[in-house]
């Protein structure tokens, strides 16, 4: 069983800081049902391969777990892919072998963690339940590009057909760290089985590699229920604690942190009040708000009779529950409700039920989403829903020396992935707007140093063919 993993990053060699393993060396590890033995069949600066060769003694392992199998036939414990295949194996190799790679620590070369590079994984057997159509959808979501060569099961008789087993290729600019991940998590996915016990245990690990992308991955509940291998109690739990993702259990104190502080300066009504206005003065009837969060704007947008559509979508199930709380959603009139829809969704994926808007609010979000997902956020946002008007604000990083309360060199909240200076913004914001075909005003809101600027940043794109 073969995985490579290669990049032609610049100095390439910079793999074996990022695996910690040296290019030079051969390494042998002994896990309990086999050797892995990583080695690198090139290494020079322009492009550097790391392969992890897993040598299963599959006699050993049917000594060690006999009777603890529940295959289908007497010699089906020594007749098996186990020796050949991707499979529960080769992630907990990952996780032995490459631990530090996978859980995004590198000392010597700290400044590379965060730097998304291409890569190339190959994987030379990978069972895949489901076929290349499940392949496509668990890697294409996260961005890979897929190659896929599908093995028939004999060559000596090609009338029994395919077989389930694909060579396979995902390409990515990514950082290491997600590479892994996504293959620890979904290789046991394809294979639609485990080969040890799985417990309580497993969903922690599901969702501590999972925690980036796993709660708006549109195959979510797949992969949950095969990584748990269909265990009901076991999934249901994992579910639950994924319907709230998006916001972390102690998310309502990182929230009252960032109202905390930018509350004395009355920053969010300002924020939304302004939202408010430039959609209404637009002329916009059908308005989407997207990354709703509790609801704040809802509530205002609702207040205006001008507003007949208003959608509000959110990536956390529990934010919405809030939504209707909030706004005590049941005592509503009648007219008030059936102006409003909420759904969950997620702003890396094309939703179609996003589509033909006039505007969309897209108020403080951003900063949320982790720097690889922008990309796909752009399309989604500027290509697919494109509508005619978008206002999008986002913390200006700048103004952070002047809140009293945030230590320096924070983030406003402890999920921002990233907070821009006016530089930064402005140039994102040009650019997009020239990919997509809008054009870009700023506005800064709340009080606008003359040093620092405001505190917070608003581009209000509109689109260009509509003058
Ligand atoms: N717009 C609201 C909430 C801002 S907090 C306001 O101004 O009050 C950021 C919100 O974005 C959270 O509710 C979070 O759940 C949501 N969010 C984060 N990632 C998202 C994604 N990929 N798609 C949709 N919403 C997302």
């Amino acid at each position: 069983m073969l995985l490579t993993i290669t990049t032609t990053h610049s100095p390439a060699t910079d793999l074996g800081f990022l695996l910690h393993k040296h290019p030079d060396k051969l390494q042998t590890f002994t896990l309990p049902y086999g050797q892995a033995h990583v080695f690198y069949p090139e290494a020079c600066s322009e492009k550097c391969t790391a392969a992890l060769l897993l040598d299963i003694d599959s006699v050993g392992l049917v000594r060690r777990y006999r009777g603890q199998s529940s295959e289908s036939f007497s010699l089906a414990e020594y007749v098996n892919d186990r020796p050949y295949a991707a499979s529960s194996f080769l992630s907990v190799a990952i996780a032995r072998v490459f631990g530090s790679a996978l859980a995004g620590k590198c000392k010597d070369r700290p400044e590379l963690l965060d730097t998304p590079i291409p890569l190339t994984a190959k994987l030379s057997t990978l069972p895949c339940r489901g076929g290349e159509h499940f392949l496509r959808h668990l890697f294409e979501p996260l961005q890979y590009t897929v190659h896929a060569k599908r093995h028939i099961l004999d060559s000596q008789f090609p009338d029994w057909g395919n077989s389930r087993y694909f060579s396979v290729t995902l390409d990515a600019t990514r950082r290491l760290s997600e590479l892994l991940t996504h293959l620890y998590v979904l290789i046991p996915v394809l294979d639609d089985e485990k080969h040890y016990w799985v417990d309580e245990a497993e969903i922690e690990k599901l969702l501590r590699h999972g925690d980036a992308w796993l709660s708006d991955h549109p195959e979510q509940e797949t992969i949950v229920n095969r990584y748990l291998k269909h265990q009901r109690r076991l999934t249901r739990q994992a579910f639950s604690q994924l319907s709230d993702t998006g916001v972390e259990p102690d998310e309502d104190k990182q929230n009252e942190e960032e109202t905390q502080i930018e509350e004395h300066i009355g920053l969010n009504e300002i924020r939304l009040s302004k939202t408010a206005e430039v959609i209404k003065d637009f002329g916009a009837k059908r308005v989407l708000d997207l990354g709703c969060g509790e609801g704040k704007l809802i509530r205002i947008l609702l207040a205006e009779k001008q507003f007949e559509e208003i959608v509000g979508m959110d990536v956390s199930h529990s934010n919405l529950i809030k939504v209707k709380q909030r706004l005590h959603y049941d005592r509503l009139p009648e007219k008030k409700k059936e102006r409003l829809t909420l759904f969950q969704g997620s702003l890396c994926y094309r939703d179609k039920r996003l589509e033909g808007y006039d505007a969309a609010a897209v108020i403080e979000v951003i900063e949320h989403l982790d720097s690889s997902r922008l990309s796909a956020f752009e399309r989604v946002l500027f290509e697919y829903t494109c509508p005619d008007m978008i206002v999008l604000t986002t913390p200006n990083v700048e103004y952070n020396i002047k809140f009293e309360n945030l230590p320096s060199g924070r983030f406003r909240h402890k999920d921002h992935r990233f907070e821009w200076t006016r530089l930064e913004f402005e140039t994102w914001a040009n650019e997009v707007s020239n990919r997509f075909g809008y054009k870009v005003a700023f506005h800064p809101i709340g009080e606008n140093d003359e040093v620092v600027g405001s505190p917070t940043q608003m581009a209000v794109f509109k689109r260009k063919n509509l003058d």
